[in-house]
């Protein structure tokens, strides 16, 4: 007797043993049930999840001398005859080798008669997308107006090339992949019936390399049996492996735990003995992703045997790699490798390309948590809050900070060297970028290596300080209290490079532009002070007084300057205004004074209340970001980070 493939011998015969495909038996059994059967169906899905099976249940199910029923008889000549493919009433047709005019003729002259025995006439059609055009319009005809003992079963692997007007008049029925634990008990069964012992990681790994296909399942434990050929012997998952070209689970371990290790040698040793053993590289590439993805589901899942298609075994394995390794670690892992799998799998040189991509996980820079790096920040800290020594006087005025009792000057002993260490302060930055800067020379591949290897990192080393904070204020800011003209810019401006690496100038004695301290003369204050009576009564008012000169402020006299060309002269002239500052002056000096506007040729020689907001500002924003950027915790963090001082930006209102 000839030897009859798995996949056939194995068919289901029954909507019951239909794997995987539940929610389609189960609503074409109910539409069964009800009588409400359409006349045309579309089954879609990938290569070997049932699709052709489950038509030919179908036609049993509508064809049984007992039916329609969801489960025929499989006796009755009609099931039998459907499962053995010879019923002169179910014709097979496969779309792709019937495209001929004499193919579609033929079809159109059958479609009409009545059956010669069964119920219906059924016509079941693979790989659907194929037909022809004519082939389409003659079943479209029928479609239309369908014949009560006509059924159409499709079924298409590509759906999407399949006519809409098609479509729209068939029920689809969408069968998906089937997972590896269902693939894996079915095969199971299979053996069981042909008598053949096998492990359950064998078993497994079979399930697995089928991706989802029954079919291929079932063609794969094929040739397993094939190889193993002795009744009796146990077929194992090493066995398999060597079959299907699979490498062994342990040597991907192998090759996990070298990488975690940061032990690129034995990796690339490792990759060089499955090479000579002949395995396929790409795919031992794509089995290594895999198991990193087990790695992180095995770590961070309550029930990861529910979410991966392992053996009990394995899944224990999977876990003892995973266990000693943080989530972090193994996810920058997974993705640093999927980002190499791509050149991997493209590349000519796929040993090459495997043998780099692990060569550069292997040489990741550790991973500090962020917690870490909070944790030696706040250690810096209580050390600074408690040591007023520290430039500009530290922060919150030397208060002792949350160290409290703790005598702070005791500690500067072990925590310096917590961050200081040049071993690990300039590689704890950007976690999730892979690549050790150093790494020399990577990927001799033609293909290009692999993204994170070269360009991201390279934090330390900021020799050349783009840092743009605090521009040291220009000439302008040096403004005289008084208002007598600005001379300019006596002292020079303190140039405070930001505070930076080295040599911070220790607290710049915060010099030239003295920011009003002991309190500009009275007669500013004094106009201030009657700007805010006219803003109480019309601040559009106070605004524009802001920008008048102030050419003499007296009890008797009060002269206002504005240049000619300026807006604002109509706007503080007009009688209600002059009205509404007059009030002012009298309320401040107890009684009213001569007012006038003069017209003046620039604003030079005079200040303007404005002018002295602005560069007031000014002085303290320059000042507060100066002693943010110098401040000695912001330094520190500059250092322990590999960061850059980009900008500093100090909020307005604080100003
Ligand atoms: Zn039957």
């Amino acid at each position: 007797m000839s030897y009859v493939v798995l996949a056939r011998k194995w068919r289901p015969q029954s909507f019951e043993d239909l794997v995987g495909q539940e929610h389609v038996s189960t609503t074409i059994g109910n539409a069964i049930a009800q009588n409400r059967v359409a006349h045309a169906f579309l089954f879609t899905g990938v290569r070997g999840v049932g699709k052709t099976t489950s038509a030919r249940i179908l036609a049993k199910a509508l064809n049984c001398v007992n039916g329609p029923t969801a489960k025929p008889c499989q006796v009755c000549p009609q099931c039998r005859e459907i499962t053995e493919g010879r019923d002169l009433d179910v014709q097979e047709i496969d779309a792709a080798s019937y495209t001929g005019i004499d193919d579609v003729r033929r079809l159109q002259s059958t479609l009409g008669p009545l059956p010669a025995r069964d119920r219906f006439k059924i016509f079941i059609v693979d790989e659907v997308h194929m037909l022809s055009g004519p082939a389409w319009n003659a079943f479209l005809k029928t479609l239309e107006e369908p014949p009560p003992h006509v059924k159409f079963i499709f079924a298409t692997t590509e759906v999407h090339k399949v006519p809409v007007t098609i479509l729209s008049r068939c029920q689809r029925y969408d069968f998906k992949l089937i997972s590896a634990l269902r693939i894996a008990a079915r095969l199971r069964w299979v053996l069981e019936q042909e008598k053949i012992q096998a492990d359950d990681a064998a078993v497994k790994t079979v399930a697995r390399e089928a991706a989802g296909s029954m079919r291929d399942a079932m063609s794969l434990l094929d040739q397993v049996i094939a190889w193993v050929g002795v009744e009796g012997e146990l077929i194992t998952a090493e066995g398999v492996s060597k079959v299907l070209g699979v490498a062994d689970r342990s040597v991907l371990y192998r090759l996990a735990e070298a990488v975690l290790a940061g032990d690129a040698a034995t990796g690339v040793r490792l990759v060089g003995d499955l090479a000579q053993q002949g395995y396929d590289l790409p795919h031992v590439a794509r089995d290594f992703l895999g198991l990193l993805r087990d790695l992180v589901i095995a770590k961070i899942a309550d029930d990861p045997a529910r979410l991966l298609d392992l053996a009990d075994e394995e899944l224990a394995d999977v876990k003892a790699v995973a266990a000693p390794v943080e989530v972090d670690d193994l996810t920058r892992l997974h993705q640093g490798f999927s980002r190499a799998f791509d050149d991997i799998v493209r590349s000519g040189q796929p040993r090459a390309s495997l043998e780099m991509a692990l060569v550069r996980l292997s040489r990741r820079p550790p991973l500090v948590p962020v917690d870490e790096l909070i944790r030696r920040l706040s250690d810096l800290e209580r050390r600074l809050g408690g040591a007023p020594s520290g430039p500009s006087g530290g922060p919150r005025g030397g208060a002792p900070g949350p160290s409290g009792g703790q005598g702070p000057a005791r500690r500067p002993g072990p925590a310096p060297g917590s961050f200081s260490s040049p071993a690990e302060a300039p590689r704890a930055p950007s976690p999730q970028a892979a690549p050790p800067p150093p790494a020399p020379a990577p990927a001799p591949t033609p293909a290009r290596p692999a993204p994170p290897a070269a360009p991201v990192a390279a934090p330390p080393a900021p020799a050349p300080q783009p840092a743009r904070p605090a521009a040291p204020p220009p000439a302008a800011a040096a403004p005289a209290p008084v208002f007598t003209p600005p001379r300019a810019p006596t002292a020079p401006p303190p140039a405070p490079a930001p505070a930076r690496q080295e040599a911070p100038p220790p607290a710049p004695a915060r010099p030239s532009v003295p920011p009003r301290a002991g309190g500009p003369p009275p007669d500013v204050e004094a106009w201030r002070a009657v700007l805010s009576l006219v803003r109480e009564r019309r601040p559009a008012l106070a605004s524009v007084l802001e920008h008048a000169a102030l050419l003499r402020f007296g009890p008797e006299r009060v002269e206002i300057g504005y240049e000619a060309s300026s807006f604002l002269v109509g706007q503080a002239t007009d009688a209600g205004a002059r009205e509404i500052l007059l009030a002012a002056l009298s309320t401040h000096f107890g009684r009213a004074p001569e007012l006038s506007f003069e017209t003046i040729a620039s604003k030079n020689g005079a200040v303007t209340v404005a002018m002295l907001d602005t560069a007031d500002r000014k002085v303290k924003l320059d000042a507060a970001r100066r002693a943010v950027a110098e401040h000695p915790l912001v330094a520190a963090a500059i250092e322990l980070l590999g960061a850059e001082l980009r900008d500093v930006r100090v909020a307005e209102a604080e100003a």
